[in-house]
């Protein structure tokens, strides 16, 4: 089965570096499917999990938005910040959720809202990208 090279950086590092078979992301269009000689593309990412699919396994990386550009036998992304599905701390996420929405549940429409709803968001894609690799053992 043909490969493409799946590279995804953040400004602190690399963190992830595999030959894949597919590359499954959620653009702002929606999601694409990257198989190997994709045409070129650029396009901006929604937080929400990776799927790197390799034989019959796919593995998920949390990639809290950016950019991915496709070129023939590569894909790079580009984030904020992003992290293997194994480096996530499930009680951590949750702890952060649940301090997110009580913030918000106090409805102060001002900077610390903000902040809450996008810790919340990020707490969010923690726990659904821990989710998603749970539902692949399960479908196993
Ligand atoms: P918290 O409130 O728990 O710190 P946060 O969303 O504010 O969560 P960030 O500022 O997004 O945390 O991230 C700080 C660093 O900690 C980053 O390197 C990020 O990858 C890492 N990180 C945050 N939450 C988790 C988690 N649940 N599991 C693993 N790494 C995490």
């Amino acid at each position: 089965m043909s490969t493409l090279r799946l590279e995804i950086v953040t400004p602190e590092h690399k963190v992830y570096e595999k030959d894949v078979n597919m590359v499954v992301v959620k653009g702002v269009a929606g999601e694409l499917g990257i198989l190997p000689n994709h045409i070129p593309l650029v396009t901006p990412l929604k937080v929400a999990p990776v799927k790197a699919k390799i034989g019959n396994t796919n593995e998920f990386i949390a990639v809290h938005g950016g950019f991915m550009e496709v070129r023939k036998d590569k894909v790079v992304i580009l984030a904020e910040a992003a992290e293997l599905e194994s480096d996530i701390d499930v009680s951590r996420a949750r702890l952060a959720k649940e301090r997110a929405e009580r913030r918000l549940a106090q409805k102060q429409a001002d900077i610390s809202a903000a902040r809450a709803e996008l810790a919340l968001q990020r707490a969010i894609l923690r726990l659904e990208t821990v989710h998603e690799r749970e539902q692949q053992h399960r479908n196993q």
